[in-house]
């Protein structure tokens, strides 16, 4: 099987699925190409059914998935987020995988599941082809365009780009097994969160933790004192469903195979003494049930690929603004960088960026340069999500999904704006760009 398309997404997460569209709508022959059996990544495979997105800047084909999702009373808006401007939509996670379907093969797209990209073919600095694996056997798909939407920047580290993973000593954001849990009595466990304001320097769920993680550490409960503790977060305000954001498997290689196995089997272990530890601690989970763990791990931090721009802390935390911007998103020197150790030292470092209100300015934005979506030297790759040029405290806000599905649009739109032309990204008249995003709802 070999087919000659305009452009081909790889990755169906929440990056891919919407760059997929947009190249669709706009007349482009596209193809997305999703190992798992779902579209929407670790928001769906993942279970981490809930958008975190910006309050003020959050536009675009994405903004429309999620506000059609609220309007059926399949998600919601949390407004109590620490962080004044990042709002949080819960969805429910069937609800999604059914919203992606329909949007993407509405589009035109037309859609592979179950296909493992497994390598490239490049000639003369493009990628040719891909080389894809499924239930058949190995086959090739070619295209003029393609777009490395798979979060771990795989197609660009097929394709020799430069990339960066983690710290200095390339250690991780550590990954969670996230869990869903039934059964939660979320009026008792609101009421008890209630007793701890006040007793601390944080909000009454840091206090809470702060408070009884080492205790069910001294005892056996738990095995590692994670006082990082994101925690659960009801589904819907209908049901006694949560999910479970708990336990960081510090240390974790989120590469290779051999890794993220030992990751995975550990994960799950951690998944089990969380429950245990809710049960025993925490009123309102003694009936608790797991019923799933994610069957994707949740990778916060794998491959950032150094693109024709990385974007800096810098930029962002001094509300850069840039000719070639294609979004906006959250200014000021805020961040969610998780640790990569459980150590004391680690956890004040992530709490402290967390936190931090500094040079904090009302209704201004920082800007995503176009740049930063094309790989640093393959010619028709241009990159979405997660793998985003961007330096290390800058990835740990852009991989939040609200960015994630804008930066789909961004990537998207610019690789029908360059089949029009001569398939070159970086050559694109940046103005048509923009003016087509402007048109698709997106704020710049
Ligand atoms: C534990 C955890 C909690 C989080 N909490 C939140 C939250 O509350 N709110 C929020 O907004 N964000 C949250 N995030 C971040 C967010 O979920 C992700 O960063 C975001 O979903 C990434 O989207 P993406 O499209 O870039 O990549 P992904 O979701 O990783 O999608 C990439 C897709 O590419 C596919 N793929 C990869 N390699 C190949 C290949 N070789 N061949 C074919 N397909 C391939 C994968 O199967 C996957 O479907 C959290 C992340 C984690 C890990």
């Amino acid at each position: 099987m070999e087919q000659l398309y305009d452009v081909v997404v790889a990755g169906g997460g929440m990056a891919g699925v919407i760059a997929a569209v947009s190249a669709a709508r706009l007349g482009c022959r596209t193809l997305l190409i999703e190992k798992n059996a779902m579209l929407g990544g670790l928001g769906t495979s993942g279970l981490m059914t809930m958008v975190m997105t910006s309050r003020q800047w959050f536009s675009g084909f994405g903004k429309t998935l999620i506000d059609r999702l609220i309007a059926q009373g399949d998600a919601y808006i949390i407004d109590d987020y620490p962080v004044k401007d990042y709002q949080r939509i819960p969805f429910d996670g069937e609800a999604m995988k059914r919203a992606l379907d329909s949007l993407l093969l509405s589009s035109g797209a037309e859609l592979l599941l179950y296909s493992n990209i497994i390598g490239i073919d490049k000639e003369n600095g493009r990628i040719t082809a891909l080389r894809v694996s499924g239930g058949e056997g190995e086959f090739r798909i070619s295209a003029r365009l393609f777009i490395d939407s798979t979060g771990d920047g795989q197609l660009a580290y097929y394709a020799g780009e430069d990339f960066d993973v983690g710290d200095e000593s390339g250690n991780v954001q550590a990954p969670t097994m996230t869990a869903y849990y039934s059964g939660i009595d979320f009026e008792r466990y609101e009421a008890f969160l209630k007793t701890f304001e006040g007793k601390g320097e944080g909000i009454p769920k840091v206090n809470m933790i702060r408070e009884l993680v080492p205790k069910a550490v001294a005892d056996g409960t738990l095995s590692v004192c994670d006082l990082h503790h994101p925690g659960i977060f009801r589904i819907s305000p209908c049901f006694n469903v949560g999910v479970m954001n708990a336990g960081h498997i510090y240390g974790a290689e989120c590469v290779s195979p051999k890794g993220l196995t030992e990751a995975t089997v550990t994960g799950r272990k951690m998944a089990k003494e969380y429950l245990d530890f809710y049960r025993r601690y925490i009123p309102g989970f003694e009936h608790a049930y797991m019923t799933n763990t994610c069957s994707t791990l949740g990778l916060r931090e794998t491959r950032r690929i150094r693109g024709k721009y990385i974007t800096t802390f810098d930029d962002k935390a001094s509300y850069r603004k840039f000719e070639d911007a294609v979004m906006r998103y959250d200014g000021g020197a805020v961040s969610d960088v998780h640790a990569s150790s459980a150590s004391r030292e680690a956890y004040d470092a992530y709490y402290k960026l967390f936190t931090s209100r500094e040079g904090l300015r009302e209704y201004d934005w920082a800007e995503l340069p176009y740049r930063s979506l094309l790989a640093g030297r393959t010619e028709n790759l241009l990159l979405a999500g997660r793998c985003v040029s961007a330096d290390r405290k800058t990835q740990g806000q852009l991989r939040i999904m609200g960015y994630c599905l804008m930066m789909g649009q961004a990537a998207g739109t610019a690789a029908a704006v360059s089949t029009q032309d001569i398939a070159v990204p970086e050559k694109i008249n940046i103005h048509v760009l923009q003016n087509q995003l402007k048109k698709d709802g997106m704020v710049i």
